[in-house]
């Protein structure tokens, strides 16, 4: 069995590679398949095992928090820590325009409606200034607190996102969010490792939220969690995502959600976390090589960086702004043609810096090779790399 299995394997690892160098493809050379059977023999699959408490553990840790609760996606950690905030129906969500719909999508399952902030161009996370002067000048501070004076709607919570991987400036929004008495949601969906000055960037906010999607650099198959300093909050998103059950027997005090970790994602989530430094430090080094090798193209700009953090580097690329002689559109299909998965960057209607055509991802498994990487440079260089030399 055992030699069948890696059969195929390396079979459909030869097809993949003549097909293309993928965008994002998981690791999953460490401990995964040990765990994934040691889940079997103990007949633990579902939620609630020793590898959902493991987890959560190494999760918290690593995020420097005081504990965490592991869910069934990133989205649904967003959903059930927004609740706990307590966002409400009717309220708005403050979030950045550049996002992955699943933050805009949480916000709707709280029957609230998310409002669109633009972000700053050195960090593209959400701008602390224009969340300042919304909450200023569109807002008033009121009974039921802060209230959008054209549409009469409370405002619920602000989420900040940790765009790419990079850290938004915590310093900054908590002390807006602290002013007007908002919490304050990271969604930190791929910025596991990342740092805000020195210390871990997870560490920041009323809460944060993070993804174990398959193309996360840490990733469970599917999976999610919510981390926190505090205790009150955690139980009540453990709460909610336990169907909000009361006791051992068929009783619950509210709408729950069924949200938990299976044992079988966690085992693999747990042999991930095992090697998180060591993904990180190597989706930083692809990053950095990305960077220097197309530095001196025309209108390409790399992925942000700032004095205040240290990006976890969840993916490489670069934003193709007007002076580049290639549409970002261009580019993505030269490279598709010359077999390497690159792809567009979220969207561009949530999108609203007018210099940037396109964010271009690049191939950025912890997999790819040294040679691969050249590959993908020299393609980017033959489209682009003309009339600069
Ligand atoms: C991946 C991601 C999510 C969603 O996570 P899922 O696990 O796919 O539900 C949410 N927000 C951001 C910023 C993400 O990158």
């Amino acid at each position: 069995m055992v030699a069948l299995a890696h059969t195929k394997g390396t079979a459909r690892r030869r097809l993949h590679d003549l097909i293309m160098i993928p965008l994002i493809e998981p690791n999953l050379s460490g401990n995964e398949a040990r765990y994934l059977s040691e889940c079997i023999a103990s007949n633990f699959v579902s939620s609630v095992g020793p590898f959902v408490t493991r987890f959560e553990r190494l999760v918290a840790d690593a995020a420097g928090c005081w504990n965490g609760v592991a869910t069934t996606t990133g989205t649904a950690a967003l959903h059930v820590a927004l609740i706990a905030l307590g966002v409400r129906p009717g309220d708005l969500v403050i979030m950045p325009a550049l996002t992955f719909i699943g933050t805009a999508n949480a916000a709707s399952y709280c029957h609230a409606r998310p409002v669109f902030l633009d972000i700053s161009a050195a960090s593209w996370t959400l701008d602390p200034a224009m969340l300042e002067s919304f909450l200023g000048e569109e807002c008033r501070l009121e009974q039921d607190g802060v209230v959008h004076a054209a549409t009469r709607a409370r405002i619920g919570a602000v989420v900040a996102v940790h765009t790419l991987g990079h850290p938004a400036d915590m310093d900054q929004l908590e002390a807006v969010c602290a002013r007007y008495g908002l919490p304050l949601l990271a969604d930190a969906a791929a910025a596991l490792g990342a740092t805000y000055r020195g210390a871990p960037a997870l560490a920041r906010g009323t809460l944060a939220s993070i993804s174990f999607n398959g193309n996360k650099t840490v990733t469970s198959g599917g999976g999610g969690a919510v981390v926190g300093q505090s205790a009150q909050l955690l139980d009540t998103v453990r709460h909610l995502a336990t169907t909000a059950r009361v006791g051992a027997e068929y009783e619950y005090d509210r709408v729950g959600f069924n949200y938990r970790m299976t044992n079988l994602q966690a085992a693999v989530g747990v042999a991930h976390m095992e090697r998180l430094d060591e993904f990180v430090a190597r989706k930083r080094a692809i990053a950095h090589r990305y960077d220097e090798a197309l530095a001196d193209l025309p209108g390409i700009t790399p992925f942000p960086k700032t004095s205040w953090a240290e990006s976890a580097c969840w993916y490489s690329g670069f934003a193709a702004t007007l002076a580049c002689p290639r549409s970002g559109a261009e580019i993505i299909d030269h490279l598709r043609n010359g077999q390497i998965g690159a792809r567009r960057f979220w969207g561009r209607c949530t999108f609203r810096r007018p210099t940037l055509t396109r964010v271009v991802t690049l191939p950025c498994s912890t997999t790819l090779t040294d040679e691969q990487q050249a590959q993908v440079i020299d393609a980017v260089r033959a489209l682009i790399g003309t009339g600069n030399q």
